[in-house]
This record gives structure tokens, C-alpha cells and sequence, in this order.
């Protein structure tokens, strides 16, 4: 599953591609190579009854995105973590 938003990048402003990998959920920018995501094990809490909440998840994953993303330097690997989600560089 892959779809793209209408939120931007805050670095180039491109729209931003939402997917789902096997363990991961993740949020990231085709241009820059940025992306932020939250292991699967941690979405439990989007859970309402029978419906997943897709638009706080994505909200949350945005706010990290936002917040963490501009602090990353050049350097190849670097990740930056909080609570909520992982934020890297994928290497070309
Ligand atoms: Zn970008």
C-alpha cells in the first residue's frame, strides 16, 4: 500500500508518500529521500473498536516528520528517534 498526501516536505515542499511495509508504517519525501516511520507494534493505539484511525496516525507521523526531519545533517546514516517514530535518510 502507497499513496501520496497532500502534506508537504518541509524541506523542497513535494507532496509526501504515505506506505505500509511488512513492519513498518511510513511516511516520507520521493525528493529528498526523508522519511519517518513507526514500527507496527506501536499502532496498536490508533485502534478505535473496529476502525483504524489512518488520520491520526497520519497527524502524528506529520508532527514528527516536521519536527525531526529538518535535524538531519548529511552525514549517511544518521536516525533520530523519539517516542512515537523514527525519522532517516534512506541511502541511495
Ligand atoms: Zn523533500
Amino acid at each position: 500500500m502507497m499513496f501520496r498526501l497532500d502534506k508537504r516536505c518541509p524541506i523542497c515542499g513535494d507532496r509526501l508518500i504515505l506506505r505500509e511495509t511488512r513492519k513498518y508504517i511510513e511516511l516520507m519525501c520521493p525528493a529528498c529521500m526523508l522519511a519517518c516511520r513507526m514500527d507496527k507494534r506501536n499502532v496498536k493505539k490508533y485502534i478505535r473498536g473496529n476502525t483504524f484511525d489512518w488520520v491520526g496516525l497520519i497527524e502524528d507521523l506529520y508532527l514528527a516528520f516536521r519536527k525531526y526531519v529538518p535535524l538531519l545533517t548529511k552525514p549517511r546514516r544518521v536516525r533520530k528517534s523519539n517516542k512515537r517514530a523514527d525519522v532517516f535518510k534512506y541511502v541511495r
